[in-house]
């Protein structure tokens, strides 16, 4: 650029070339992939022997003959819950390979919303009860059959449910909606616990993005992972919450 500045103090400003930087990121993608094939290799690799230890938990707890006396039985419990904090963190970390390298494919098919809600109802039930939680669900009558990956969509469900209870207060309450709203199915899950400042609500869609202070341990990965899922499929996730109060994560599918 020219600029030519006159006795009166004008500016007469003339483009007369461009710079062009040209830069060759090659190398940085080609390292960005290696560490995600590591990490989806790695993970993979501890799913299989973590899975194990839980089968043979389960062994020794119904095989001892004799029956286990009560400090064995809660150190049982503690490396089961311990494996499948592991299962979860290990398999968030596949998924997340996956959707980074393009892999993950959705399985799109019409589905029951109610049968995302009583497979999303078994898998975080003991969680809930140990924290003497009580879940409450809320669910509209004739719900439509919608098109949708039900395995993902169920996941979601799980993930958020999960969340809520572990941001719960102990012998909390977590209300668990499914209703048509005009040309949408909304899933929402409503927690009454510390609720989300407004600065961190959009970031906690972000990969590995976690509430400073929030202080409990997880990836940061399962609302990024989730997000993906869902928008994939062609719906809307977000999140309303008031501090101190508590939040209500929501996704809707188009139905
Ligand atoms: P993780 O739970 O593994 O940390 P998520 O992606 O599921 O990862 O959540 C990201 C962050 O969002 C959490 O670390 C937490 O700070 C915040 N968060 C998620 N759900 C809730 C909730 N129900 N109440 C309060 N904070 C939440």
């Amino acid at each position: 650029i020219d600029i030519d500045i006159t006795p009166t103090g004008e500016r007469e400003i003339r483009r007369i070339g461009s710079v062009i930087l040209l830069r060759n990121i090659t190398p940085f993608k080609e390292l960005d992939s290696a560490k995600t094939n590591f990490i989806a290799t790695v993970s993979h690799e501890l799913k299989t022997p973590i899975s194990s230890i839980k089968m043979s938990l389960d062994l020794l707890e119904h095989q001892t003959t004799g029956g286990l006396n009560e400090d064995q039985r809660q150190l049982i419990e503690s490396i089961r819950d311990d494996s499948e904090r592991l299962l979860r963190i290990t398999g968030e970390l596949v998924d997340m390979s996956r959707l980074e390298s393009g892999h993950i494919q959705l399985n799109k098919q019409p589905s029951d919303p109610m049968a995302i809600l009583d497979y999303t109802l078994g898998a975080v039930g003991n969680q809930a009860v140990q924290r003497g939680i009580e879940l409450v669900t809320e669910v509209d009558a004739d719900l439509p059959v919608i098109d949708m990956d039900a395995e993902k969509t169920a996941w979601v469900l799980t993930n958020f449910m999960t969340n809520a209870i572990r941001y719960s207060p102990d012998k909390g309450r977590v209300i668990i909606a499914i209703r048509k709203s005009g040309r949408v199915v909304r899933f929402s899950v409503r927690d009454f616990g510390q609720g989300i400042e407004q600065r961190y609500r959009e970031r906690i869609f972000d990969r590995y993005f976690q509430v400073p202070g929030s202080n409990k341990s997880g990836t940061g990965l399962g609302l990024a992972i989730s997000k993906d899922f869902i928008e994939n499929q062609g719906g809307r996730i977000g999140v309303e919450s008031e501090p101190g109060l508590g939040s209500t994560f929501f996704f809707e599918l188009p139905c």
